[in-house]
């Protein structure tokens, strides 16, 4: 029977794993290899929210499969209920550039609060079902539900791929795995493994106020950009967040201040210091045109390319690729 490797233990991998699981695809082993030490995985470092923001079907390639995307995760939701996925609202509001705003979202209206918050200025808003998400119990439950696979777990950053009549796979500390068949979801690290598409690494922060009470349900608001995203039964506040063409994980505090000073003066929301705040950077692969790929060549295929919406993508690009692992069960 075939074997195996994924390269990649975030969003990416364990949807695939998921995928696989649920459509019966029979290995006789499948390694899957990933590294915290070496290549920190932007899934852990996620804000998750996702909602369609906006997108219209039939006016891109990446607008359609946003959409379909979204409704595939929605069914997802539905019908195998996950642990760390909740329903909650996505507000978008804007008090600037108010044109090409409204021309993506046509049917908002005037307002001054926007859940449980009081707006400096009216503010053009609208609201959209989204779902948030808990990166890591979300994550744990993709993989406790994988767990009929013949699944080997190697914490080995990979070094080498080498095609012969199979592929030999060569770790940081020299140990050498051969498999039929590798699936590469390394991220932003891809480009590391001769990944067949020009991505760039693109650093991602926010800070993260604990203890806030709001007296609210979870929410999530994008504010002229700026993001808030309020986590009730944690009592967690996130502000954020930045998009940086950088390879490097240091956050840009003078960013992240100007974040936290706009959206305190706008939303009238008194909070601690930003001294007080945890702060998390992650680092999202955009390929070309931000569009998600699915690249095979023979038995060493490429997944991954998710820049923003990666836990919707994540899962439909799986069933894609699902399909062409082993054909139809
Ligand atoms: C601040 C921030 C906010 C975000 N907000 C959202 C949001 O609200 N909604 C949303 O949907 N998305 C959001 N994203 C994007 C989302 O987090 C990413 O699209 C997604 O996490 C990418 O997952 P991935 O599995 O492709 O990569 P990663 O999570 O980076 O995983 C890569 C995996 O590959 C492993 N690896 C890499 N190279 C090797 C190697 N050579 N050998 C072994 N293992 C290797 C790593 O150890 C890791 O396990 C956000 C991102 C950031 C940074």
């Amino acid at each position: 029977m075939t074997t195996l490797a994924i390269i990649g233990f975030g969003i990416a991998g364990r949807s695939l794993l998921y995928t696989l699981a649920k459509e019966k695809k029979k290995y006789s082993q499948i390694y899957i290899f990933h590294s915290d030490d070496f290549a920190f995985p932007c899934t852990k470092h996620s804000t998750a929210i996702v909602a369609p923001r906006g997108v219209t079907a039939g006016l891109s390639a990446l607008g359609d499969l946003l959409m379909d995307g979204f409704n595939h995760f929605s069914e997802h939701v539905e019908n195998d209920v996950p642990l760390g996925v909740k329903k909650i609202t996505q507000y978008s509001a804007a008090t600037e550039r108010l044109g090409p705003f409204k021309k993506r979202y046509p049917h908002g209206h005037e307002s001054l609060t926007v859940g449980p918050l009081h707006l400096l200025d009216k503010t053009y808003l609208i609201t959209e079902r989204a779902f948030m998400i808990d990166p890591v119990i979300y994550q744990d439950w993709l993989y406790s539900s994988s767990k009929n696979l013949p699944i080997i777990d190697i914490n080995e950053f990979v070094t080498q791929m080498e095609k012969k009549d199979q592929i030999i796979l060569t770790t940081h500390s020299q140990q050498k795995i051969t498999v039929d068949e590798v699936v590469v979801s390394a991220g932003v690290y891809t480009r590391f493994l001769q990944g067949p598409v020009k991505s760039k690494p693109v650093q991602g922060s926010y800070l993260s106020f604990k203890d806030i009470n709001l007296k609210s349900d979870s929410f999530s608001l994008t504010l002229d950009g700026d993001n808030i995203v309020y986590h009730a039964d944690q009592k967690i506040l996130l502000l954020g967040s930045t998009s940086i063409e950088a390879g490097h994980e240091l956050a840009p505090m003078n960013d992240l201040k100007n974040i936290y000073e706009r959206l305190c003066q706008k939303t009238q929301m008194t909070l601690p210091p930003i001294s007080e705040a945890d702060i998390f950077v992650g680092l999202r692969e955009k390929a070309p045109k931000r569009l998600p790929y699915l690249m095979s060549d023979e038995k060493i295929h490429f997944l991954g390319g998710y820049y923003k919406n990666g836990f919707t993508l994540a899962l439909k690009m799986a069933k894609s690729l699902s399909h062409r692992l082993l054909g139809p069960v």
